[in-house]
């Protein structure tokens, strides 16, 4: 009989520390997720990577040579190739750390680390909402507004292997001061909190939810619709800067805001059609996310498998 082999995925967000068993098909066959505020500090958090990892082993009557390695999202800057998280901006106490080589040290199993919005960008596009194009731009809009970019059939990495922060680009000269130390960021206007704080202000209710703004949009209340469709255009403003520059034919939006649906999705395309270049413009299509909050662990998939050359 052939020997089973999966890769094991972890995705560390804000909120929740995710893992799953991928087959190298891309199917998940079993996932978990803990929330990230039961650890108080890095050591704690690795430990529990490490026991997550080792439970899952265990659970599934695996061995270790069933497991070809374990592939890890993280959200902050990453140096994928040595495997050092730089630092992550919601998590505090990390600061320049060799997660690759602890892990391995720990688990003795081949670990691969990468930004989790670049992993999410890989998902989407070889088993997600991208399948089957060569350029391709993912935008994830949640607290923080992430992307990802897909250039000819690869990641786009950069330099200093920090390219696709779409969320800081710049909208507004004069804009409000950003996390990032920039002004006019398009996050510092479409991050959900930002979006939230605008709809309480102008529907005057202190305690409203993005969901609440969705659900009043659907039934038609004019101030809802109103702001989904000013978001929208700010997103299709930056993206149109981006399409005019990198001529992509899909543009993929995911995270927690892109539920709002058709009132957000048709006002950023149109807002694309209508501020960026007619050549581009034409040939780019937006679509909706298609792998929710599984995209993090079967990026992971995708990048063990790309490392290991499988
Ligand atoms: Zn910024």
């Amino acid at each position: 009989m052939k020997m089973r082999k999966f890769i094991v995925g972890l995705d560390l967000g804000g909120t929740n520390i995710k893992i799953g068993l991928v087959n190298q098909q891309g199917r998940i066959l079993r996932k978990k997720a803990l929330a990230t505020t039961n650890f108080r500090d890095k050591n704690q958090l690795i430990a529990a990577f490490v026991n997550l990892v080792k439970q899952f082993i265990l659970e599934e009557k695996l061995r270790k040579n069933n497991i070809l390695g374990l592939g890890m999202g993280l959200p902050g800057p990453i140096d994928s190739k040595r495997g050092i998280v730089h630092f992550f901006p919601n998590i505090p106490g990390w600061n320049n750390v060799p997660l690759k080589r602890i892990m391995e040290n720990r688990l003795n199993l081949p670990t691969f680390v990468d930004n989790d919005v670049n992993l999410i960008t890989l998902a989407e596009w070889k088993y997600g909402a991208g399948r089957g194009v060569n350029n391709m731009v993912c935008l994830t809009l949640g607290t923080g507004v992430g992307g990802g970019i897909i250039i000819e059939g690869r990641l786009y990495r950069g330099s200093s292997l920090t390219a696709g922060e779409i969320g800081h680009i710049p909208i507004n000269e004069d804009g409000p001061l950003c996390n990032c130390g920039g002004r006019g960021c398009l996050e510092r206007y479409v991050g959900n909190r930002y979006i939230l704080q605008y709809a309480r202000k102008r529907l005057k209710n202190k305690r409203l939810t993005l969901e609440e703004l969705t659900r009043l949009a659907k039934n038609g209340n004019h101030i809802a619709i109103d702001i989904w469709q000013i978001t929208g255009r700010r997103i299709g403003v930056a993206l149109a800067g981006l399409v005019n520059v990198l001529n992509p034919s899909r543009i993929v939006i995911g995270g927690g805001i892109s539920d709002a649906g058709r009132v957000l999705f048709s006002e950023v395309s149109r807002t694309l059609k209508r501020r960026a270049m007619p050549q581009q413009a034409k040939c780019v299509k937006v679509l909706k996310a298609k792998l929710g909050s599984d995209a993090g662990i079967i990026g992971a998939l995708i990048l063990v498998k790309d490392k290991l050359d499988l």
